[in-house]
């Protein structure tokens, strides 16, 4: 029935007609959702983009049913595909705060699963990211909750990976610098004249070692407060592994 509305519009060359189907379908805690086209073919095509979408191509006068069925075999591959790509390219489209999501913590992907409970909680482990909510569909508070619980942790991790750099530091700046957190816009770090490194909370979803790289980055400011070629053959000296560190960094986050 479907088909017969999609070649109709399709002869007519109605543009405007939607000739793409936007659906979902439901593989264990994923959801994948996909386009369907038809075309002249024999099989069933599946296409799975750095960004996630995934593009399903039917034989004209396949029947939905069928579709389905050989999508739904095909799942595993799909959702494995998909994860592949995430970790070289995660420009994640704006998180829905359901089950089966996945956010990344310290540069590993883990899923959400919400829990309704009285008691506010974020629990990671086997795999998740618990969240204990009042209502599972509040997905403001869930934000809200995942965000604080990603805090706390950059609180933690943040600063015992400060204090196992500061050393470096001792080189070209007197002074002790300080740390503060916080959630920045554009850039992973800043640094004021006063010594203080700001870190964007952000951050605590990339791996240590990228996270490392964004401090001692902003130490090496504390000598030079641009990004001159001095500034770069201080930051070589101090950190050879830099270039590489922030390649990680960009193909992981920006
Ligand atoms: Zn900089």
């Amino acid at each position: 029935m479907m088909n017969a509305v999609i070649r109709r519009a399709n002869k007519l060359g109605d543009l405007a007609f939607n000739r793409m189907i936007k659906d979902t379908i439901d593989y264990g805690t994923s959801t994948i959702d996909y386009t369907l086209e038809y075309a002249n073919r024999r099989t069933l095509g599946i296409k799975v983009y750095p960004d996630k979408t995934v593009q399903v191509i039917a034989p004209t006068d396949s029947a939905m049913p069928l579709i389905k069925e050989k999508i739904l075999s095909k799942a595993a591959w799909i959702v494995k595909q998909q994860n592949f790509f995430l970790s070289f390219f995660p420009k994640t489209p704006p998180r829905k705060y359901v089950s089966g999501e996945t956010h990344l913590y310290l540069g590993r992907q883990y899923r959400l699963k919400l829990h309704e409970a009285a008691k506010k909680n974020v629990k990671l482990y086997s795999g998740y990211i618990h969240v204990y909510t009042p209502s599972k569909t509040d997905k403001k508070q869930i934000k809200k909750q995942l965000q604080e619980w990603y805090a706390a942790k950059a609180e933690i991790h943040f600063k015992q990976l400060f204090e196992e750099n500061i050393f470096r530091s001792k080189a070209f700046y007197s002074d002790t610098p300080t740390l503060q957190l916080r959630w920045l816009e554009k850039r992973w770090g800043s640094c004021t004249k006063k010594g203080q490194i700001i870190l964007n909370i952000e951050l605590i979803k990339a791996p240590k070692k990228c996270i490392e790289y964004v401090i001692v980055h902003e130490l090496c400011h504390l000598a030079h407060f641009n990004h001159s070629q001095a500034f770069y053959q201080l930051l070589e000296k101090t950190y050879p592994d830099w270039k590489k560190t922030k390649d990680r960094l960009e193909r992981l986050m920006v």
